[in-house]
């Protein structure tokens, strides 16, 4: 199914498994068109999109790593050429790392960690804003990191690298808000807790959410899906005048 010239588009990365993929999911039932960025795992993406136009919705896939300046740049090329525009930014790809303490973290290990989670996150906000900011004639938009609740626990003993990470995607997201707050661009970051998805098994703990549960005050961890909606709601009108927030979504961790 085509997109409509009217349709909103919305971008997320690494949007083929976990968070990403409930995000895009909800987004495209919703009335979004929804772009499906992966690294390398392809199945899994092409999948998600799939679904979304068997029911009926318009999803696309692009391989990018956005982790580098030419990624981000491909990708944002493929959006412009199949779309031409772009409402709704994701910042979702992201990496953790096995348990390891600061004392022995070697340099290709946090280049990984802060390319992957954060660099990116600029990269594809400079490239977004470039593209909705109403001071270069574009129509406005919504940008929402998905940062993490270790941004404020901090992870001792198990990756401060990561925490670290997304305690930047914090602070990109408040100030890149304020930057941004006249030019009809929202900026607003979710904060997972402890989130049923492949990536604790990617950091060697497969049983990371079941360990930890009775750790959170609500005794469970979350879905992807209960991610997706805070994340598809602040792109929403909805949120009209909600910008700068960190939305925590923990179960109360
Ligand atoms: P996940 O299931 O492991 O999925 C990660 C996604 O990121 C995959 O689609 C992967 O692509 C993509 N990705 C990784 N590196 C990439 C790169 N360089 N370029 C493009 N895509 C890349 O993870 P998740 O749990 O859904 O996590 C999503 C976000 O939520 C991450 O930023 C994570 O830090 C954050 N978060 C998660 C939790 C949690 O408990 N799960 C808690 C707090 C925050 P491929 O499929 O191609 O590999």
């Amino acid at each position: 199914m085509n997109a409509s010239a009217t349709q909103k588009v919305m971008l997320i990365t690494g949007g083929g498994r976990g968070i990403g993929a409930a995000t895009a999911t909800l987004a495209a039932s919703q009335g979004y068109a929804v772009v499906i960025n992966y690294q390398s795992q392809q199945g899994p993406a092409q999948r998600v999109a799939d679904a979304i136009n068997a029911a009926g919705g318009h999803a696309v896939c692009v391989q990018a790593d956005v982790s580098n300046e030419a990624g981000v740049m491909a990708l944002f090329a493929a959006v412009d050429a199949q779309f031409g525009r772009i409402d709704v930014l994701v910042n979702n790809a992201g990496v953790v790392d096995k348990t390891a303490r600061v004392q022995d973290m070697t340099e290709a290990r946090l280049l990984r960690m802060f390319t992957t989670n954060t660099i990116s996150a600029f990269l594809c906000c400079r490239e977004a804003v470039k593209r909705m900011s109403t001071a270069l004639g574009k129509g406005g938009g919504a940008i929402i990191n998905v940062s993490s609740a270790a941004s404020r626990l901090g992870s001792a003993n198990q990756y401060v690298d990561y925490a670290a990470s997304k305690g930047a995607m914090d602070v990109l997201t408040h100030g890149l808000a304020q930057e941004v707050a006249a030019q009809g661009i929202r900026v607003n970051a979710v904060r997972p807790g402890l989130i049923d998805t492949d990536i604790h098994a990617s950091g060697g703990l497969p049983n990371r959410v079941n360990d930890l549960a009775a750790s959170v005050p609500m005794g469970r961890g979350g879905s992807a899906e209960e991610v997706a909606q805070a994340i598809v709601w602040l792109a929403s009108e909805q949120a009209s005048y909600t910008t700068m927030s960190m939305v925590e979504v923990s179960g109360g961790r």
